[in-house]
């Protein structure tokens, strides 16, 4: 993302956090920005890594609170796969998403289809059973590097 998107992004973080009476500290914004960064889904060792790097001894509990609180005000979400993270740019509207992870670049783009979101939850319905949570996980090749299959 490019570094005025990625301001823009915080900005946003940051009204929606005052909105709902939380606060953006500095280690939970800093986290989000390193996520926002990232071309790729990140995990929680190299946000470790890259935290401990500028502001030295620091553990890995500070690093998980910090993804936690993002991860409940969703303004990121976990990619079950690979244990990585990648922002949501819609974080003001609850939503249940879908990923397509790209085998080779590891490029992860977020789509939205509710038709999805309701055939696995009448699935279950149909079962007795209730889905609370749905991980849905598309691997495959992105049309980049379909291209440089070629
Ligand atoms: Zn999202
Ligand atoms: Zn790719």
């Amino acid at each position: 993302m490019r570094s005025r998107d990625i301001e823009r992004a915080l900005r946003r973080a940051q009204q929606l956090c005052a909105a709902r009476g939380a606060r953006l500290t500095p280690v939970r914004r800093r986290v989000l920005e390193l996520i926002l960064a990232a071309a790729q889904p990140i995990g929680a060792y190299a946000l470790l890594a890259a935290l401990q790097g500028e502001r030295g001894k620091l553990g890995p509990p500070t690093v998980y609170r910090a993804l936690d609180f993002l991860l409940a005000h969703k303004l990121v979400h976990k990619i079950e796969s690979v244990s990585a993270f990648v922002a949501c740019d819609d974080a003001d509207h609850p939503h249940q998403s879908q990923f397509m992870i790209c085998d080779d670049c590891g490029a992860t783009e977020e789509i939205q289809d509710e038709a999805i979101v309701e055939s696995l939850r009448r699935l279950g319905e149909d079962r007795g059973f209730s889905v609370a949570r749905q991980v849905i996980e598309a691997r495959g090749l992105c049309p980049a590097c379909r291209a440089a299959h070629r």
